[in-house]
C-alpha cells in the first residue's frame, strides 16, 4: 500500500521563529557571547535569557533568539556566515512544538540531541488555551 502523503501546510501557520544557540565550555560560552552582542547590534530580535544548564528539551546550555518571519531572509543567512562553529537550531513556531523542533527545524553547525518527550505535540493541549505561543516576545523557553 502506498503511504498517504501528508497534507500541504500553509506558510501562514508559522507565527515566528526561534534560533537556539547552544554552547559548551568556556570557549563556547565566549563565542556565544560574541555572537549575541553582534546580533543585538544588528537585528530587532528578542534575546532570551542565558540558560547555563540544560532546560526543557535542550541538552546543552543555550539562549534563544525569537524573531519575526520577516527577519528570516536576513538573520538566517547572517547566522550561516557568523555562527562560529556554534550549534544553532532554527525552528518555526506553529501550534505543534514537538515537530517544530524535531522535524521541521534546520541546524547550523553540529546537530545536538533534543529530548522530544519534553515538548508538547500540540500547543493547544499543553496550555488548554488553544493559542500557540508564536510571538517573538513569548516567554516559553522551548
Ligand atoms: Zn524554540
Amino acid at each position: 500500500m502506498t503511504p498517504v502523503p501528508e497534507p500541504i501546510r500553509q506558510i501562514g501557520t508559522i507565527g515566528s521563529y526561534h534560533a537556539h544557540v547552544y554552547f559548551d565550555g568556556p570557549d563556547g560560552r565566549a563565542a556565544a557571547e560574541h555572537l549575541r552582542a553582534a546580533i543585538a547590534d544588528r537585528f530587532a530580535v528578542r534575546l532570551g535569557r542565558w540558560h547555563e544548564v540544560p532546560i526543557g528539551p535542550h541538552t546543552l546550555p543555550m539562549y534563544q533568539i525569537a524573531f519575526d518571519t520577516a527577519l528570516f531572509a536576513t538573520l538566517v543567512p547572517w547566522l550561516m556566515l557568523n555562527h562560529q562553529d556554534l550549534s544553532i537550531l532554527i525552528h518555526p513556531n506553529t501550534r505543534f512544538p514537538r515537530r517544530d523542533h524535531l522535524r521541521d527545524g534546520i541546524w547550523l553547525g553540529q546537530p545536538r540531541a533534543l529530548l522530544g518527550s519534553r515538548l508538547p505535540e500540540d500547543a493547544a493541549e499543553a496550555d488548554g488555551a488553544g493559542t500557540p505561543d508564536t510571538t517573538p516576545g513569548g516567554t516559553t523557553p522551548i
